[in-house]
């Protein structure tokens, strides 16, 4: 398209637009010519492109993309901004770490501007790049019609749920659940468990019919006991809390850990080993502790007022 401006309302432009989601797409790397209504594009693997215009005339190329725009809104609602500048990997990129945004962005790159208008509809994103502001010499105008994930990053949830430990606990294998409930309760670590708690409403469902057994105390009640931790968590409430409300929590493991300090033991008549009192290093919060035995060595933390 050599300075030239496609012949069309802008009314005529958003008919088109509306068909190009229904466009087939084609075979590999090929791409595929098509013509709506008279108006004619091509499709990628990726996006179906309508362009408008390529121009030095950019007034020209203007009364036909701000028309459009609030056309736009009325038809699709709020108008979003990509930021094309953003995202710049490409095949040299390891894929691990590849944003699908940079191939849209590519194409944004490619026809001259840093950023694009883009809607949501349905399932897919129209976005129209329009540099005719920026660069009025060589304006040029385009639409695409692509499915709205290649505009949106990989949500929170998506990336939590590539977290090891989120994958053992949704795997339904007891051999690995165990050894992630365990890794929560010995852990404070905000790197570990902020992708549990936004993944936690998928681990509660995967695990609801866990079979986990369990000898003298219940697995059962052991992972009923990590998913309050990693609520109590989510919730930003500091993990001392889970002492209350659980049995196997040592201590001197816990001091080990670096979760609390031994402040003072205080002889205890019912129990062979004295209490120990212990101070919580990131609220400061006191508890006693006694120990006992009961088929296993349990712990009961009661928490202390200040003095
Ligand atoms: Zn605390």
């Amino acid at each position: 398209m050599a300075d030239e401006v496609v012949e069309a309302s802008p009314e005529r432009v958003v008919a088109v637009v509306e068909q190009m989601a229904g466009l087939p797409w084609p075979d590999g790397d090929d791409w595929l010519e098509w013509e709506i209504d008279g108006l004619a594009g091509q499709t990628s693997f990726l996006m179906h492109v309508l362009p408008l215009g390529a121009t030095s005339d950019a007034a020209a190329l203007a009364s036909l993309t701000s028309p459009l725009r609030r056309l736009a809104d009325q038809r699709w609602g709020a108008r979003h901004r990509f930021d094309a500048t953003r995202f710049t990997d490409d095949a040299d990129t390891d894929p691990a770490s590849y944003d699908r945004r940079s191939a849209p962005a590519g194409l944004v790159r490619a026809i001259g501007s840093d950023t694009a208008a883009w809607w949501r509809s349905g399932k897919d994103a129209v976005v129209l790049i329009d540099n005719s502001a920026a660069t009025p010499e060589t304006s040029k105008a385009a639409v695409l019609v692509l499915p709205a994930q290649w505009l949106s990053g990989p949500g929170a949830e998506e990336q939590a749920l590539r977290s090891p430990l989120v994958a053992d606990f949704l795997s339904g294998d007891k051999d690995r659940i165990l050894p992630a409930l365990w890794a929560v309760f010995k852990t404070r670590d905000p790197e570990v468990l902020a992708p549990l708690a936004r993944a936690l409403p998928a681990i509660e469902k995967a695990t609801a019919d866990a079979e986990l057994g369990g000898m003298l105390a219940s697995n059962d009640s052991h992972l009923e006991h990590a998913l309050a931790r990693i609520e109590l968590f989510g919730k930003g409430v500091c993990l001392c809390a889970a002492y209350l409300s659980h049995q196997f929590y040592d201590p001197g493991k816990e001091e080990h850990r670096g979760h609390v300090r031994i402040v003072e033991t205080i002889p205890d008549a019912r129990q062979w080993v004295p209490d120990r009192v212990c101070e919580c290093r990131d609220c400061g919060k006191r508890f006693q502790v006694e120990q006992g035995e009961y088929h296993y060595t349990w712990w009961k933390w009661t928490e202390v007022a200040l003095r």
